[in-house]
């Protein structure tokens, strides 16, 4: 991302400051995201002292990052014509202003009755929701699976069966004895434009014609990952219902890897429009993660903490050591993966890794750090990996220039937020450095809110 002008995107930029002041820390105190906040603008009602859900905020800032990359879209452009006339450099520089979050779904409703599927509609997500298949254990896996599967629905409606129904009203009616002549031939005048759309396009439109509804005794509806973001977020959906009716925590422990492949949920060339088949075959080739955050939540559905554990890097960025760090509060410790392995997750941010299995970090993919190749404007011509997004990389702000913004670490403000805003915003790649100088006795935790 690419932007020239701070006050376009003041979201972004304060992201993009907080986050090197979290990464490359210059004090040894607690960070507190005033500027952030600030960011949304005085009139913003929905960031407030009340406290919030982990994934309600993403949800908040999510939409703000997105609603400034498609303010700070180049004017000039205004379709597909300008795009594709444009040569490849300018296409960097100018045109792919996009959340890193920001993936697309394949999503289809098929009717098993009649065997018609509309048509496969594509939808953007900034993060998938995944219901946790069982109330015991279960791993990410089972969870992702549960998301892609074919699902059965009875009583969709469906257009081609709603126009079989029509017809057979339109027929019926036709013989109907004693009908005026003018309006029989009304009648079976309606009835064959009805025949031609079923026989040609069921989605034509039928303008004077009452649609009799048609119901699928059985469809099947499956959504896949048509395009997978470079910054994938998945939010466990642990709220659940009691026998009483009472809302609950589902407590269930789900397990996770530190890479994950995301070919199996995901769309390959072929797209099939059978009901009662899968519509995609798993893509062959694998699609590559590695796990960057965890956010865990302790506690029960009305009340509870957010405790976040992020990666980092110690040392240069392509050849520096792994680290986790655990952020409660304003306590930061340093953790091994094996016991962030052991938490139970509510969401989980990974990072998208290069194709060549060699190679093991985006900026190594790049042959350079995101700095330099930002510093100048040029940018990354192909993207033979898909990048990470400068605002999740080391040190420097969306237009290349070191960030040298102090972020207010007075105590004074936005206390209930501040804890939600840390761990939601732990999804950082930590590059440098870390936190371990801010070892403090962590203050009383706020309560933190019920789950969504
Ligand atoms: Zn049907």
């Amino acid at each position: 991302m690419y932007v020239e002008d701070e006050a376009e995107a003041p979201v972004t930029q304060a992201l993009a400051d907080l986050l090197t002041e979290i990464n490359e820390p210059t004090s040894n105190r607690s960070l507190l995201p005033t500027l952030l906040i600030q960011a949304f603008g005085p009139d913003n009602h929905i960031l407030n002292a009340d406290q919030q859900d982990a994934q309600e905020f993403y949800q908040i800032l999510s939409s703000a990052l997105g609603t400034e990359c498609d303010q700070c879209q180049p004017s000039h452009i205004s379709g597909l014509t300008d795009l594709l006339c444009m040569p490849p450099p300018s296409r960097v520089h100018t045109g792919e202003v996009r959340s890193p979050f920001i993936g697309l779904l394949a999503s289809r409703l098929a009717c098993t009755t009649c065997d018609y599927t509309e048509a496969i509609r594509h939808f953007t997500f900034d993060n998938l929701s995944c219901n946790i298949p069982s109330t015991y254990q279960a791993t990410l896996g089972e969870c992702l699976q549960d998301y892609v599967r074919l699902e059965p629905l009875e009583d969709a409606r469906c257009r081609r069966c709603s126009l079989t129904a029509t017809l057979t009203w339109l027929e019926e009616r036709s013989q109907k004895p004693g009908l005026p002549k003018k309006v029989r031939r009304e009648v079976e005048d309606r009835a064959s434009r009805v025949r031609l759309a079923l026989k040609t396009n069921p989605a034509m439109e039928l303008p004077g014609i009452k649609m009799e509804p048609g119901r699928s005794r059985l469809s099947t509806k499956q959504s896949l990952i048509a395009q997978a973001p470079p910054s994938l977020c998945l939010h466990l959906a642990r709220s659940t219902f009691s026998s009483y009716g009472h809302i609950l925590k589902n407590n269930a422990l789900v397990t996770f890897p530190a890479t994950l492949d995301l070919a199996p949920y995901m769309t390959s060339g072929t797209l099939r429009t059978t009901a009662r088949s899968t519509m995609s075959p798993p893509s062959s080739r694998p699609i590559r993660y590695r796990l960057t955050s965890v956010i865990v939540h302790y506690g029960s559905h009305e009340d509870g903490h957010y405790v976040a554990f992020r990666r980092g890097i110690h040392g240069d960025g392509a050849t520096g050591e792994e680290v986790w760090w655990r952020v409660s509060d304003s306590r930061v410790d340093r953790v091994s993966l094996q016991q962030v392995l052991r938490e139970n997750p509510y969401i989980l941010f990974y990072e998208r890794l290069p194709e060549d299995p060699k190679i093991t970090s985006v900026t190594e993919a790049l042959g350079g750090t995101w700095k330099e190749k930002f510093r100048d404007g040029t940018g990354i011509e192909e993207p033979a990996a898909v990048p990470a997004p400068p605002f999740l990389s080391n040190g420097h702000s969306l237009n290349g220039k070191p960030l040298e913004k102090e972020v207010d670490t007075g105590a004074d403000t936005v206390a209930d937020v501040d804890v939600i805003m840390d761990e939601a915003l732990a999804f950082v790649v930590k590059e440098k450095g870390g936190r371990e100088a801010d070892q403090r006795v962590p203050e009383p935790p706020e309560k933190d809110p019920p789950m969504v």
